[in-house]
């Protein structure tokens, strides 16, 4: 069995009016949230398809299908509890995960220690293993238009020990 297992995760979400801006589990003051079936939190989203990605467990469409009636407007923090006990059951451990966010608008530097800190108390982790990085897009392509927020995860797994 490897020592070590990759995993990679991206979602974007198409911003609207008369939705909350739910990120990283926390709620973020704007005029705009993420339209979706659940709560739409990209970031979430993302980090669990890495997480599964990492165990070739599949993705989360697979265990909350989006035409489930059980997950509209679904909370992601326990979507993610399901996707970290799978994680548990493995023979693997969350050695760091590494976040980014692309958004234009609202300016997300300000929130970077409160999501890292939500994201590390919902996986159990120090928060020294939880990297994040919130960037514009440059003004390109629907995320830099502000249509859109988009969110990618990369996370580490390494081999429990005695296992
Ligand atoms: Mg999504």
């Amino acid at each position: 069995m490897s020592q070590f297992r990759l995993g990679y995760g991206e979602d974007i979400h198409r911003l609207v009016e008369g939705r909350k801006l739910i990120l990283g589990g926390i709620e973020i003051p704007f005029e705009k949230g993420l339209l979706g079936h659940s709560d739409a939190d990209c970031l979430l989203h993302a980090l669990m398809d890495s997480l599964l990605g990492a165990l070739a467990l599949g993705d989360i469409g697979l265990y909350f299908p989006p035409d489930d009636p059980e997950y509209e407007g679904a909370d992601s923090t326990k979507l993610l509890a399901k996707v970290k006990s799978l994680v548990d059951d493995s023979n693997y451990a969350i050695s760091n995960v590494d976040l980014l966010l692309f958004a234009e608008q609202p300016k997300l530097k300000p929130y970077r220690e409160s999501i890292r800190s939500n994201i590390a108390n919902l996986l159990d982790l120090d928060i020294s293993q939880v990297g994040f990085q919130a960037m514009s897009n440059e003004g390109l392509d629907a995320v830099g238009r502000g249509e859109a927020i988009r969110a990618v995860s990369t996370v580490l797994l390494e081999r429990k020990e005695n296992e």
